[in-house]
């Protein structure tokens, strides 16, 4: 099927982005979701991109991505915030299966960054671990306000492009690998209503990128 051996960061990319098409498009193949792939990669896996998303349940990211099994090592939080298992697991996709790619995928109508949006403006924030969801959205809409990027649109793209600069401050093992070629990490905005995801920020990807929108 649409298999790659070894693939390059943008041939990762480009698989990724292959298949959210088909899906938008209603024309999905439901690749590596057989039997067979089942059989075949029981004994090990080598995903070709890791996925660190919004937890919320439109997200489901083998469906919206068209993918199947051993493809996607899959990391999902409420509004993709990263603590220290996040960060774990996404160097363990990169390090230990070398993923040649990760995702940070965001959405529309997000409720984590709705949330850090109104604790911002009536001061009332969330209780029990909410609350730390919440406090980790907060700089990107702090970000987003101070460089005049008020729309909903704009402050969804900024914690975006937050998460992945936070990734690669934070992960030395991301960051060397971005540094020797051997990675990209992109972050993609996902409209829940069409299934699109569009490109909005990339390190490690070459230049002149098709934007799909
Ligand atoms: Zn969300």
């Amino acid at each position: 099927m649409t298999e790659i051996h070894n693939p390059t960061p943008r041939d990762a990319f480009d698989l990724l982005m292959a298949g959210n098409q088909r899906f938008v498009a209603g024309a999905p193949e439901h690749p590596n979701q057989d039997a067979t792939r089942r059989t075949e990669t029981a004994p090990s896996q080598q995903p070709f991109a890791v996925l660190f998303g919004c937890s919320d349940s439109r997200l489901a990211a083998e469906i919206i991505f068209d993918r199947g099994l051993g493809d996607l090592f899959v990391v999902r939080t409420a509004g993709h915030v990263a603590g220290t298992e996040v960060l774990g697991s996404i160097e363990f996709g990169v390090s230990v299966l070398h993923a040649p790619l990760v995702v940070v995928l965001g959405h529309d109508s997000c409720g984590a960054v709705a949330a850090a949006c109104s604790a911002l403006e009536n001061g009332q924030t969330p209780g029990g671990f909410v609350r730390d969801v919440v406090e980790r959205v907060t700089p990107s809409v702090l970000a987003a306000r101070a460089a005049g990027r008020e729309s909903a649109e704009e402050i969804l793209a900024e914690h975006i492009e937050h998460t992945v600069d936070l990734l690669l401050e934070r992960s030395r093992v991301l960051a060397e690998a971005v540094a020797a070629g051997r990675l990209a990490v992109v972050g993609l905005s996902y409209r829940l209503a069409d299934g699109s995801a569009k490109l909005v920020a990339t390190r490690g990807l070459d230049a002149a990128l098709p934007t799909t929108s």
